[in-house]
């Protein structure tokens, strides 16, 4: 079996996994990056790509520090778009500047009062009418219409930009056994195309691998109880003459939908997550796409969802377990000898991640050595989004 070596092995390519790559790589050290799947594969490119600025966390007073936090990075984000932050993200597709929250229900005071103080401090806006999206000027919310300043990316596109840095340096593998001792993980025993072994040892080791990192947990004598999964039954509804983006709120924490637009095939897909993707969990794909159909005709009733083609599909968000709350506030590292296992718990949060793992180095006395020469094994390729996978399509 032949062995490789490297500084930092940084398991599961993600965005978590992606951007730590790229700072360790850009602060010198000889990375390499081990993908079971295809970089991107699971959450990041499963996600809606929103910026949480934290707006939507402080509607109804709870998750105030879910809301404090994440203020934070955007900002780090926007520079990186802009070509001048921690990584060159200037290539990246923006698919809005702005989200907008609205509801349809008349009974919303909570959050007509919690929106009015955040207009007054700048933090949203309430757009006048003339400036409504054509969409939902059609289709009016009960009160106000508020922007908030959080983009939406193409997450595919950012996956590309992460990538591009780690060529030669991200590949493809699927782990089949870890040795370990009191000092961490000592090697992986890794299964490559051709059935082919190899054997990989680092001076540090960073699971960024999502629900795979609940296989580092055991191995690490952490145990499954240190991870937690929240089923969702995402939808998408194809074929939509124009955008939206944001939130329809109601009373309840949970957006009654949270809808981003990609473009498809010469029109939008409407990606669907909020409560119809937290509810579809517990239902059928069949019961979940009739409640989601539904709700849009409820939401918009002026548009023609009998010419929309549906998908859905089940996505879980691997985390870690808060012991206080179901929805972890920030991104979590645990160290044990020479290994970590990290979660961003939103995509938002993976600089501070990548910060958090920096930090850590330092106490395991590394020293960086020259970029070892990976080209002999097969390289990671970025994954699809949703709607370009091979989904099952059906009229309702
Ligand atoms: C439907 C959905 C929508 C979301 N929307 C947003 C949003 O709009 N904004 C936001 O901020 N956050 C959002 N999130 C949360 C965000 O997507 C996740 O927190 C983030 O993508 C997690 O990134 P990750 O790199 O830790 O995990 P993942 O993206 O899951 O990446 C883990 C990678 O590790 C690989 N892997 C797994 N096991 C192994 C192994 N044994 N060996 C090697 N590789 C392995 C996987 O193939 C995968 O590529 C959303 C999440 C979901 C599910």
């Amino acid at each position: 079996m032949d062995t490789y070596r490297c500084d930092i092995l940084i398991v599961g390519g993600g965005i978590a996994g992606l951007w730590t790559a790229n700072r360790l790589l850009q602060a010198g050290w000889n990375v390499l990056l081990l993908e079971s799947v295809a970089l991107g594969a699971v959450q990041t490119l499963a996600s809606q790509g929103i910026m949480h600025s934290g707006v939507k966390y402080g509607i109804d007073g709870s998750n105030r520090e879910i809301a404090q936090q994440l203020k934070t990075l955007p900002p780090r984000w926007m520079d990186c778009l802009a070509g001048k932050g921690e990584l060159d993200l200037s290539t990246v597709k923006v698919l809005s500047p702005d989200q907008y929250l609205w509801s349809r229900d008349r009974l919303v005071g909570g959050f007509t009062s919690s929106m009015a103080g955040k207009a007054m401090q700048g933090e949203v806006e309430d757009v006048p009418k003339e400036r409504w999206p054509e969409v939902l000027k059609a289709n009016p919310p009960s009160g106000s219409l508020y922007a908030v300043k959080e983009a939406i990316l193409d997450i595919q596109s950012v996956v590309q930009s992460l990538a591009k840095p780690l060529r030669g340096r991200a590949i493809i593998g699927q782990i089949t056994k870890f040795h370990t001792s009191d000092k961490g993980v000592d090697a992986l025993e890794v299964s490559i195309a051709g059935g082919q072994m190899i054997r990989l040892e680092a001076g540090a080791f960073v699971f960024t691998a999502g629900e795979g990192n609940e296989q580092a947990a055991v191995a690490l004598g952490f145990g499954m109880e240190v991870t937690q999964r929240r089923p969702l039954r995402m939808v998408l509804a194809k074929g939509l003459p124009q955008p939206v983006y944001g939130h329809c709120v109601t009373t309840s924490p949970k957006p009654r939908a949270t809808i981003t637009s990609h473009p498809y095939e010469g029109k939008w897909v409407w990606y669907l997550g909020g409560e119809i993707a937290e509810k579809g969990a517990a239902m059928s794909d069949a019961d979940t796409l009739k409640r989601a159909k539904s709700e849009m005709e409820s939401i918009f009733p002026s548009l023609n969802w009998n010419d929309v083609e549906w998908a859905c599909f089940a996505v879980d968000r691997a985390e870690p377990r808060d012991p206080k709350s179901q929805l972890p506030p920030e991104p979590r590292l645990l160290a044990r000898g020479n290994s970590i296992i990290a979660w961003p718990t939103k995509l938002v949060y993976a600089p501070l991640l990548a910060d958090q793992v920096m930090k850590s180095l330092p106490a395991l006395g590394l020293q960086p050595t020259a970029p070892g020469d990976f080209s002999q094994l097969p390289a990671a390729e970025v994954g699809q989004l949703p709607w370009q996978q091979s989904l099952q399509w059906i009229r309702l």
